[in-house]
């Protein structure tokens, strides 16, 4: 199957992951809406928010409400957004929820440096 994540999940295709477990896997999102902009995604092919498993599901947004604060902690923002698009407006076919920080003051940094900031142990 031709699916960028799970090309991402196999190890096809190079990620800024920050967690994996046998049943998901978050990674930085490549295009960033903001700094930090995080994907959680489920390592079973999955279409979209009606059909992911209850499980699944509930282990992502779990695991979304230790990231999410982690990763506003660790870039100083003030808020984050989860997002989760369906249908015509989600582009990658396969189940993803957005952890998208909102800062106050417009913030840029290089991915690079966004990936060492958060996984560094502090
Ligand atoms: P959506 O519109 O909800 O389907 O969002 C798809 C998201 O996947 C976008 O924010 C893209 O920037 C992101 N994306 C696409 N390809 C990659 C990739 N190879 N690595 C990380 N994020 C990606
Ligand atoms: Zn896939």
């Amino acid at each position: 199957m031709d699916c960028i994540f799970c090309k991402i999940i196999n190890g096809e295709i190079p990620s800024y992951k920050i967690y994996e477990d046998d049943k998901i896997i978050s990674f930085l999102d490549i295009n960033p809406v903001s700094v930090g902009h995080t994907l959680i995604i489920p390592k079973e092919h999955t279409l979209d928010f009606l059909s992911i498993s209850d499980d699944t599901l509930n282990h992502i947004l779990s695991k979304a409400k230790e990231l999410a604060p982690l990763i506003v902690d660790k870039l100083d923002a003030q808020g984050f957004s989860i997002v989760q698009n369906n249908g015509i407006c989600q582009e990658v076919k396969h189940y993803h929820l957005h952890i998208i920080p909102k800062y106050e003051d417009k913030k840029n940094m290089k991915i690079e440096e966004v990936y060492e900031k958060i996984t560094r142990g502090e």
